[in-house]
């Protein structure tokens, strides 16, 4: 059985108190084992989430890094600065990293492999826009996207990623994708890695949607075969609004 996955990307919202109150709810609440929650305050919360969360199973994760180890980058963060305090997993290609902050397909692939290379676990974000979809071009984008990001990965690599399908369209606009629309593309994403790995392979991926999910549609879209959890944003931000989404995976 695949992992079920719920990521809680908080953005750039949440002061330091408003991120530890959030956390202290989430660090009491009982998720299955076969349930994996893990969510992504700012950087400068990030060392006191992982000590809020210590003896709890949620997973504290980065928004992004950079993909050098250290240098000249002003305001840029690297996989040892989050490792040192033990955040072991990161946010990649996020549409809001492609477009606000012009990350092209060559930056994605160096983060996604510094990443890897580091024993981090990486959470790799893609998704057509609208004028893609409109087009009907939006399985040829997303094939492109999933090249980017597959190509010369090594098959022991696969157990560091998580796939999140993210349509820019959806992303905060309170329009998800229906749970057909998200359906197609994940099998669509899993054939792919088939024909380039296999299909065991293929099949023991996560895959989640984000993309406006709340708790009044994250069950419907979850009960589909190829999704395997979510990547929220705003519904993140409120602990019932999460932890209903939480407890709806769980209905899977
Ligand atoms: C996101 O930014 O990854 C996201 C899915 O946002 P929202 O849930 O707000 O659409």
């Amino acid at each position: 059985m695949r992992q079920k996955v719920i990521i809680g990307n908080w953005k750039m919202n949440n002061d330091k108190k408003e991120t530890e109150d959030l956390l202290l709810k989430l660090s009491k609440i009982n998720c299955k084992k076969e349930i994996k929650v893990k969510v992504s305050p700012s950087y400068v919360n990030l060392e006191s989430a992982v000590k809020i969360l210590e003896n709890s199973p949620i997973e504290v994760v980065a928004q992004n890094m950079h993909y050098e180890e250290q240098g000249a980058y002003t305001g840029e963060i690297s996989y040892k600065m989050l490792k040192c305090i033990n955040v072991n997993s990161v946010i990649i290609g996020h549409s809001e990293r492609r477009m606000i902050f012009s990350e092209n397909d060559d930056i994605i692939k160096r983060k996604i492999n510094t990443a890897l290379n580091n024993e981090m676990d990486v959470i790799i974000c893609f998704g057509e826009s609208l004028e893609d979809r409109n087009k009907k071009k939006h399985i040829e984008i997303i094939s492109k996207q999933l090249d980017v990001i597959i190509s010369d990965l090594k098959i022991n690599q696969w157990k560091q990623i998580i796939l999140a399908y993210e349509p820019i369209w959806a992303i905060g606009t309170g329009v998800n994708a229906t749970p057909k629309q998200a359906q197609e593309i994940h099998k669509h994403v899993r054939a792919e890695i088939a024909i380039a790995f296999n299909k065991s392979l293929a099949d023991s991926v996560p895959i989640l949607y984000g993309g406006s999910l709340k708790p009044n549609n994250s069950e419907e879209i979850f009960s589909k075969p190829d999704i395997d959890g979510g990547l929220i944003g705003g519904a993140s931000l409120s602990f019932e609004d999460f932890n209903s989404i939480i407890k709806s995976i769980d209905k899977k």
